[in-house]
């Protein structure tokens, strides 16, 4: 099977055209450099089979960044049969810088000419013909998201001859010292001596590694002068301007184009911000709100509210409650007194359905006449735990789709561009605040998209802080106690708690970068040049697949890790240090039971430490837990939640079991929202753990385990003091007042710090 790769700059469309050629499921955004891991297919449209692969975005071949290196070793080592050279059509010049430098390797191109659909609206006209005559390959119209001009560019790319001489589109002047250093390659055999030839005289790193290298370029640099790397770039452009801007022909009359319209609000100088922060917030008020609207004008005490006569009294069987009117039941996950937002149906849908699961379950053990260990173990341990995390899916998968539709329309590019305007002086660039966004969905892939950092200072700081933008596993923790906090205190906007704090975790990330860029992070702060790219209607189908991709992902964990971890939790729960089991009755002699109550008093200034009580190490063991998967916070609560409840009896009825729990442990609800704020911000999952010190320079990982460690601690604590007793806020302002003054006088030369001495090993 022949293997064409598909090359282009970011954002040209290359995921689109990979998964309509491939129907992959590859991910599909607007980040320039996302496609950072390489992926393949195989194209079965045409008459033969060809195999696909994704390379990485990229503007040039040069070695600067990783996926440039990436790119360019594909190509040179593993020879594909030809490159498909995807170019926004939309941006050619720019796009076709990359071209003249394909055309230098010994590799069959052929120019995929895409967004075509946009060329034509904006009025626009381009020549394919003209182009393919000048530049000497094949040019191929398409829109990769219409899906039109793919097979023509798939025949025409099989029926290449199978090599291709690269040649160079510099100009005369730079003829004789590329031929010099072309024939140096050339008789070292190397294929593409072309392309090695001129990038040796860019002084390319990877290209004058040897010795000899060296003295033939500094050799040529004596005679053809020492700048030759900007003199080449500046030939690419002439020839682009000079050669293909007859292919293009501007709209007599430019439109200002709806997308241009936006922007001017969106993207607006002062306007931008809070819009961004009012779209956010109905993002959230559509995912989390159990008052989405009260029908007919109808206030909270007029409306009908489903009561338990309504419902008709339910067996309780297996932790899950079956109401005899299940048609009554049914219209209660849509409205009690307001309508819900659909992120809340969706959830209180499944959480319905789980619940007979359940129940059918609890029949079958009763019947079964399993021990009492046994029973325990599969209703509290197992259900207990997977079905209070897989219960969140329909609201992470809301939440998702949002950010997702965000994301694919250009919005988010925006947000960048916006922040970037912003903090640009802070030593905080919008480069940086891409990969920080993408956190929402998942720190891993957020954190290996930081590659397209080119300071490595700010590279760390940024991935440092990824994890403050809370992920799709930390939702449930977000989710269910918020909702603690109003069922037991009795506030009634869940959707307002967890908005606030996932502002506080950006906050907190944006404050933790200020201040480390200020200190030990300090460097450069690159230009941030970035096409905003037009706004798209985002295409349903890959809406889906994203959707689909974190169902997956999401159920597999539920499954795995998060099974795994309820049991051990159920285990250490059940037993005491002697091995008896004690079940339900008696919590508080359990092994986890002596570990948690070891740990408690640490968190004594988050304030669900000693003054939580006799059972307040719930909490400490629960923040415990989620050092292996942040999902395992509400699965353990669970857990313990309902072996709670078995121990009082006479609970009432229809009050959740976490709220019982809750209640009895008597934490205040300044305390909740530091829990939240300590489980946001503290060490993530194992695997972005992982991913942190892969990605990290060397030695920086445990200072930034250390990071996590004290900026959790502190963010709880101050949550904790602030919201508890509101004048301990100047008490902090002072604190950070004091610390700002250090730091100024330092950085001014008027104190000195002890330096930290290393000891000597004699
Ligand atoms: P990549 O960074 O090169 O992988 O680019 P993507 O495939 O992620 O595409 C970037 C954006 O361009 C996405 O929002 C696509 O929906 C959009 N896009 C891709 N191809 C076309 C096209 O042919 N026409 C239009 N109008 N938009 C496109
Ligand atoms: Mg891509």
């Amino acid at each position: 099977m022949r293997t064409f790769a598909l090359a282009g700059n970011p954002n040209s469309g290359k995921t689109t055209l990979f998964n309509a050629l491939t129907g992959s499921t590859a991910h599909v955004g607007n980040w320039p450099g996302i496609t950072v891991d390489k992926r393949e297919g195989v194209y079965k449209g045409g008459k033969e089979h060809v195999e696909i692969v994704d390379l990485p975005g990229i503007y040039s071949l040069s070695p600067y960044t990783p996926e440039e290196v990436i790119a360019r070793n594909f190509i040179l080592d593993e020879h594909p049969d030809g490159i498909i050279n995807i170019v926004d059509a939309t941006n050619l010049e720019r796009n076709l810088y990359l071209t003249t430098q394909l055309l230098e390797m010994d590799v069959p191109v052929i120019i995929a000419l895409n967004m075509m659909d946009s060329v034509e609206k904006s009025g626009d006209k381009i020549d394919a013909k003209v182009l393919e005559q000048r530049i000497g390959v094949p040019v191929v119209p398409i829109s990769a998201l219409k899906e039109t001009g793919i097979k023509e560019l798939m025949e025409r790319a099989v029926s290449m001859p199978p090599m291709r001489n690269g040649r160079t589109v510099l100009a005369e002047a730079l003829s004789a010292p590329i031929a010099e250093a072309e024939k140096y390659f050339a008789e070292k055999e190397v294929s593409s001596p072309v392309f090695h030839a001129v990038k040796l005289l860019e002084g390319d790193e990877l290209e004058t590694s040897s010795r000899e290298a060296k003295n033939l370029l500094s050799g040529v640099q004596a005679r053809y002068g020492e700048d030759l790397e900007a003199t080449i770039a500046d030939e690419r452009y002439k020839y682009i301007s000079a050669n293909f801007s007859t292919a293009k022909q501007k709209a007599a009359k430019p439109v200002l184009s709806k997308s241009d319209k936006a922007d001017r609000v969106l993207t607006h100088k002062i306007w931008s911000i809070p819009i961004f922060i009012v779209i956010l917030f109905f993002v959230f008020h559509l995912t989390f709100s159990e008052n989405l609207f009260y029908l007919n004008g109808f206030t909270e005490s007029q409306a009908w509210m489903p009561t338990m006569e309504d419902l008709g009294y339910g067996e309780t069987l297996g932790g899950s409650e079956i109401y005899s009117n299940f048609g009554i039941a049914l219209a209660a996950c849509f409205y009690d007194g307001a309508v819900f937002s659909p992120g809340v149906i969706l959830t209180n849908l499944l959480n319905l359905v789980l619940n007979y699961i359940t129940y059918g379950i609890g029949l079958g053990i009763e019947a079964a006449g399993a021990a009492e260990w046994a029973s325990s173990l599969i209703n509290d341990g197992i259900i207990g735990g997977i079905t209070a995390v897989l219960g969140f899916l329909p609201q992470i998968l809301t939440l998702f789709l949002f950010f997702s539709i965000l994301e694919d329309t250009g919005y988010m590019a925006r947000v960048a561009f916006i922040l970037d305007r912003i903090f640009r002086r802070f030593g905080l660039s919008g480069r940086a605040f891409m990969p920080m966004i993408m956190g929402f969905g998942c720190s891993l892939p957020a954190m290996i998209n930081t590659r397209t950092l080119a300071d490595e200072k700010e590279r760390t700081a940024t991935i440092r802080v990824i994890p403050f933008f809370s992920c799709g596993a930390k939702l449930p923790i977000l989710t269910a106690i918020a909702g603690g906090i109003c069922g037991v205190f009795g506030f009634d906007n869940v959707d307002v708690i967890t908005y606030s704090m996932y502002l506080l975790g950006i906050i907190t990330a944006i404050v933790s970068v200020i201040i480390m860029r200020a200190t030990t992070m300090r460097g450069e702060t690159p230009p941030f040049i970035m096409e905003l790219p037009a706004y798209h209607v985002p295409g349903f189908r890959n809406l889906m697949l994203h959707l689909w991709d974190k169902t997956k992902h999401f159920v597999k964990k539920a499954f795995t890790i998060i099974f795994a971890s309820t049991v051990l939790i159920w285990f250490l729960q059940s037993f005491t240090w002697n091995w008896t089991f004690i079940g339900a009755d008696s919590m508080q002699t359990s092994i986890l039971a002596s570990v948690g109550q070891l740990i408690q008093p640490l968190f004594t200034p988050l304030g669900f430490g000693s003054q939580a009580g006799e059972y307040g190490w719930v909490f400490a063991v629960a923040a415990i837990t989620g050092l292996i998967a942040k999902e395992n916070v509400i699965a353990t609560f669970s857990v313990l939640a309902a072996m709670f409840v078995a121990n009082f009896e006479g609970t009432e009825e229809g009050v959740e079991e976490a709220i019982v729990m809750i209640q009895n442990t008597t934490v205040t609800w300044p305390a909740l929202i530091a829990f939240i704020m300590f489980n946001m911000t503290t060490i993530p999952c194992f695997a972005a753990c992982a991913t942190a010190k892969a990605e990290l320079p060397k030695g920086k990982f445990k200072w930034t385990v250390l990071f996590w460690i004290v900026t959790s601690y502190l963010v709880g604590s101050i949550c904790y003091t602030v919201l508890s007793w509101w004048w301990t806020l100047f008490i902090w302002l002072a604190v950070a007042a004091v610390f700002a003054a250090l730091v100024i006088l330092k950085n001014k030369g008027k104190i000195k710090l002890p330096a930290l001495r290393r000891k000597k090993r004699a």
